[in-house]
């Protein structure tokens, strides 16, 4: 079967055409017009996604080799995200879907992060159920156990910032552009992640916070630069291999604790900052360290992209989960 996947939850305008579980055409379109904000100014957004959807959409179908009337069904992204970027993609879901006269099916953003992992990818493995996701990006931390494609369960996730908050957040004391993630992780793999020791945050069980580390790093730029002017531009690649460093470590210390105490080993990763070079290896080496069998996606299914909605979709097409046009997109959604 042939689904057309739309993903416009926050600033990407994204779609994919899908056959059975293989990713024929996955196209997204960036909106740069966030960046001279220093974040994502939600007006713009939905403005953006208004202009991309139909070229976006277009140019799945079209890379995919795929006519409208072959589509089988079109999946889109219900929640969780700004209303006003995901009513643009449901709107037009919901139209097309209508006059193809085809399914429709409303699919959560944060089970497709976890979700892209059951694309069908050469050289990449499937995990078996159960397994732990890690689900880290700009919005979420979680560690989720997944019992089946829409069995999950969140045992673990943070008390304030996200993980990619911590990233941007941290990047823009360094005087980096939005999204300072990537430039982190950049400047990271050139410098020495033991230079400047933060320390970790106590959070009991398998919760997480951020927003602590983030004062901390602050603090420490600041009394620096008082002494030198210069610091930032000095150090630059130790300061950002020390943060990604200790969130890295922040992150192993609650994903050991959620393997002891579930006794499940496989562990997979998804959501925008599993595309961090220094998680990817913390994670790949677990299994050699801790007996862990991982799970890493491809990079352009780890950020925000229209294949993980359709893979999501997929599977809800193959029970018949459908939804009619009086579907509402959820800004929040109960996962
Ligand atoms: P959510 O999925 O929770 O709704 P979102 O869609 O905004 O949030 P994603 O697109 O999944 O989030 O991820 C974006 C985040 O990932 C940003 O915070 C960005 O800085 C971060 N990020 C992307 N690449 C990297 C990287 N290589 N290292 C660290 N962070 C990164
Ligand atoms: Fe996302």
């Amino acid at each position: 079967i042939f689904i057309l996947a739309i993903e416009s939850s926050c600033d990407d305008t994204a779609a994919a055409v899908l056959k059975n579980d293989k990713i024929l055409s996955n196209i997204v379109a960036n909106q740069s017009i966030h960046n001279e904000y220093g974040g994502v100014v939600p007006e713009l957004a939905s403005r953006a996604h208004q202009q991309n959807i139909v070229p976006v959409i277009d140019m799945a179908l079209r890379k995919a080799n795929i006519n409208k009337d072959q589509l089988d069904a079109i999946a889109f992204t219900q929640g969780p995200g700004l209303m006003g970027s995901l009513l643009v993609g449901s709107s037009f879901a919901k139209s097309l879907a209508l006059a193809l006269d085809i399914p429709l099916i409303a699919v959560n953003h944060m089970h497709a992060h976890i979700l892209a992992h059951f694309i069908d990818e050469e050289g990449f493995d499937k995990p078996e159920f159960p397994f732990l996701a890690l689900t880290i990006s700009g919005g979420h931390t979680q560690i989720i156990q997944v019992n089946g494609f829409f069995d999950m369960k969140i045992i673990g996730e943070t008390t304030d910032d996200a993980v990619g908050e911590a990233f941007d957040k941290s990047a823009k004391i360094l005087g980096l552009p939005y999204p300072g993630g990537p430039l982190i992780d950049k400047y990271a793999q050139l410098g020495n992640p033991k230079a400047f020791p933060f320390t970790k945050p106590k959070v009991p069980g398998l919760d997480f916070s951020f927003s602590g580390l983030k004062t901390q790093i602050l603090y420490f730029v600041q009394k620096n630069v008082a002494l030198n002017p210069d610091f930032i531009a000095e150090n630059r690649n130790d300061i950002c291999a020390s943060i990604q460093y200790t969130i890295v470590q922040i992150l192993l210390d609650k994903l050991k604790l959620a393997v002891a105490q579930t006794g499940i080993h496989q562990i997979a990763i998804g959501g925008g900052v599993s595309a961090n070079t220094g998680i990817r290896q913390a994670i790949k080496d677990g299994e050699k360290k801790y007996n862990w069998k991982s799970f890493i996606p491809k990079f352009e299914y780890t950020t925000d992209n229209a294949a993980m909605i359709g893979i999501a979709g997929y599977q809800k097409f193959l029970v018949h989960n459908f939804e009619n046009a009086a579907v509402v997109s959820k800004a929040r959604i109960e996962f």
